[in-house]
């Protein structure tokens, strides 16, 4: 252990990953003692090989399943310890279930213990396939218990409850941020989901693979715009009930596709498979709970700025893999 209990470190779990990455690197920016843990099962050593070099970040590859022991004072932690590509949490659901429940109770008993606030990366799949739009906190969702997606679903459904109920059991300073579909550079080229996937394939000249017919809609919110609402989730006075977080930007599949080959300029043809079983028709965040709460938080880079921003990334690691 680098640090000791003269040492005030802040926890990022799963911070190996894409999101994590991008948030130890703005605590570090901030000048924090840093403790990523990770079970590199969707993260990447390759991700934070430059954080490891620094004084003030330590790694630990310990899988949040397991209970949590930390020599350091602890100030805050960040929760975002479980793969959340469908094509990767699908791999082991019985893991990715476990990890969302049992890995977010030694989460909290670690934040009761340390007296430290502690957030939540939840995620819009908790309103499952949702028959309003767009979703509103208080909308409690459509969500299937019996199938593909339910490992993730309710065991992130069942996280909440735990935050919900360690903080009026316990009293503890906890927060929940719903993640809506998030892109960014430090994506895995093999994470499956729909923005690396059709960048990928753009850039390869292979085809679009569209899942059903290409109607059904995502928003898409890019990176940066998550780490700062993130950032101020855990500012004083936030409350401890579940705050939405994405670009209320709605496009269906089809259009993505379209929009991805034109800012490649791909001559990629596109292909349908079969949908997926579950996979929601619909999805759009409401956000002015957000931006009423996090002092006028709202998504700033557009759709065409964060995909060049993003397909300038995969150039570079199509070149390296
Ligand atoms: N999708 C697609 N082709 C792909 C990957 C995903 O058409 O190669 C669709 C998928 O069926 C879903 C949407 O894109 O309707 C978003 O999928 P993703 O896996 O990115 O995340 P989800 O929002 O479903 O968790």
């Amino acid at each position: 252990m680098k640090y000791d209990n003269r040492v005030r470190c802040t926890i990022v779990a799963g911070g190996a990953g894409f999101i994590g990455y991008h948030l130890c690197k703005r605590l570090l920016k901030e000048g924090r003692n840093i403790v990523c843990v990770d079970n590199l099962s969707t993260g990447r050593l390759n991700n934070i090989a430059k954080f490891i070099e620094e004084e003030n970040f330590m790694f630990l590859n310990h899988d949040v399943i397991n209970a949590l022991s930390i020599d350091c004072d602890v100030d805050e932690i960040y929760n975002l310890a479980c793969p959340a590509s469908p094509a990767q949490y699908q791999k082991d659901p019985v893991h990715t279930f476990l990890t969302s429940v049992v890995g977010t109770k030694n989460l909290l008993e670690l934040a009761k213990e340390k007296n430290a606030r502690i957030l939540h990366f939840s995620t819009s799949e908790v309103y499952g396939n949702p028959s309003i739009s767009p979703q509103r906190e208080d909308y409690w969702g459509n969500v299937n218990m019996y199938g593909p997606r339910s490992c993730y679903d309710e065991g992130k459904r069942g996280a909440e409850t735990l935050f919900h109920d360690y903080q009026e059991q316990y009293g503890i300073d906890t927060r929940i941020v719903r993640v809506f579909n998030t892109y960014g550079p430090k994506m895995a080229i093999n994470d499956g989901r729909v923005v690396s996937n059709f960048i990928v394939q753009a850039l390869q000249g292979k085809p679009l693979t569209i899942y059903g017919n290409g109607k059904q809609t995502r928003s898409l919110q890019y990176i940066d715009d998550l780490i700062e609402g993130v950032l101020r989730m855990m500012a004083d006075d936030v409350p401890h009930t579940p705050i939405n977080l994405g670009n209320p930007h709605e496009m269906n599949i089809g259009e993505i596709a379209d929009l991805i080959l034109r800012l490649t300029g791909s001559s990629s043809p596109i292909v349908y498979y079969p949908l997926p079983q579950d996979d929601p028709q619909q999805r759009c965040p409401d956000i002015s709970k957000a931006t009423k709460l996090l002092d006028g938080w709202q998504p700033r880079i557009g759709i065409e700025e964060g995909l060049l921003k993003t397909i300038e990334y995969f150039k570079k690691e199509i070149l390296l893999n």
